[in-house]
């Protein structure tokens, strides 16, 4: 059997990599933070980690794993409910319901399980589930798992979403789904209005804040600050693998009763492993930390500031955002994938994406920044951008 299920493997994979889409990992051999060491020896300042924070070499959090790994042992050996919850699980989802506004928080060993775990208990083939076509993979696939009716509206556009939620007035309960804040573009999503049509249409509203979370709003609190909508939304999902440290872990947080219903059926708690103490122990220091000060948000935003007007004024087509992403825009696939090759030898490591993880002739070079980064590291970028971007008639 193996034989003909290996060569139809291989020519798959070559099918792959003749497209152009054969991923390859590159190798780091330092902490993840702004200035990395990868594997050739070469020494390059990151822009494509979700860092945003620059907290995933964070003393503070490295101290508090350690102390956790001393006094609470390296690993659950259960899910919550038989006996993997010590009050370090418990800390650290009262502390995300307090970041967030929100009521109560379920943890997953991730964000993706968290949004694979959240449909189907709480929607049947009465209801009716109202998604952004943009989603992350995650939501598309919970979604796969429910039997609710699906709908799908083009990315923020208000019209169809408006569309779908008369569409959808015969079931009985309505749920919109939204990611915070859309990877590629780094556009937030209209929470507004997203909100104000769930009223008109009697809707609920869940929102993935993965990208958002730590980011967006003065004190990153999410897109509920940025849109005033603290306590408001019915269900938010998030990641501690992003801004908040990088390590691992998920959560769903919101209304209370959600939260119970989730913990009593959800598949992916019920039937999957605890998140390590020293993981939940760091994840209460960061929150104490976010809670203490506004330092790392605010340098956050003020690179972002810096790093696009000085990309602008360079010349380059940069997306509108509202968030640390900063997608510069060359629409073709292949002068993507050389410009960021050439950044790369100028010690400048970003990524460039093309269809069909962006629509076809939108290729770009997505820049993520960090409050990691230093005002020297965001000027050598800068100066790489624009000197290989006049190499390859990008700008003048
Ligand atoms: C990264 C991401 C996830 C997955 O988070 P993990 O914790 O890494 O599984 C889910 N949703 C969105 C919108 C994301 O950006």
């Amino acid at each position: 059997m193996y034989k003909d299920f290996q060569s139809y493997l291989q020519t798959t994979l070559k099918e792959i990599e003749e497209a152009g889409l054969y991923k390859n990992e590159r190798v780091i051999v330092s902490p993840q933070r702004a200035a990395i060491k990868v594997n050739t020896g070469k020494d390059v300042l990151n822009f494509c980690a979700n860092n945003y924070l620059g907290l995933s070499d964070n003393q503070e959090l490295i101290d508090a794993a350690k102390k956790a790994l001393d006094e609470r042992g390296f690993g659950m050996s259960s899910v919550r409910f038989i006996c993997g919850t010590q009050d370090l699980h418990k800390e650290l989802e009262q502390k995300i319901a307090d970041f967030f506004g929100t009521e109560d928080t379920i943890l997953y060993a991730a964000c993706f399980d968290a949004n694979g775990g959240v449909f189907e208990p709480l929607f049947t083939e009465e209801d009716a589930i109202i998604s952004d076509a943009l989603n992350h993979a995650s939501i598309i696939d919970g979604v796969r798992l429910c039997k609710a009716k699906r709908y799908r509206y083009s990315n923020a556009n208000m019209q169809e979403l408006e569309e779908c939620l008369k569409q959808a007035q015969e079931q009985r309960y309505r749920v919109i789904v939204t990611d915070g804040v859309f990877s590629m573009d780094g556009n937030v999503c209209p929470l507004d209005q997203i909100h104000a049509l769930a009223e008109k249409y009697n809707a609920m509203v869940m929102v993935d804040e993965s990208h958002s979370a730590g980011v967006v709003g003065k004190t990153g609190r999410g897109t509920t600050e940025l849109h005033n909508l603290r306590g408001k939304i019915e269900i938010i999902t998030g990641t501690l693998g992003k801004a908040f440290g990088g390590a691992i872990g998920g959560f769903t947080t919101g209304k209370k009763e959600i939260i119970a219903m989730l913990r009593q059926r959800s598949r992916p708690y019920l039937f999957s492993n605890s998140i390590p103490p020293m993981v939940a122990a760091a994840g209460c220091a960061m929150f104490d930390m976010m809670a203490r000060t506004n330092e790392l948000q605010d340098k956050l935003h003020t690179n972002t500031d810096y790093f696009v007007a000085q990309m602008k004024a360079a010349g380059f087509d940069i997306k509108p955002t509202q968030s640390a992403i900063c997608a510069v825009m060359l629409y073709d696939a292949k002068l993507s994938q050389q410009m960021a090759e050439k950044l790369l030898d100028e010690g400048i490591y970003v990524v460039g994406f093309y269809y069909p993880v962006v629509p076809k002739d939108q290729a770009r070079i997505r820049v993520q920044i960090s409050a990691g980064h230093e005002r020297e590291h965001l000027d050598k970028a800068i100066a790489a951008f624009t000197k290989i971007g006049k190499e390859l008639g990008v700008i003048k």
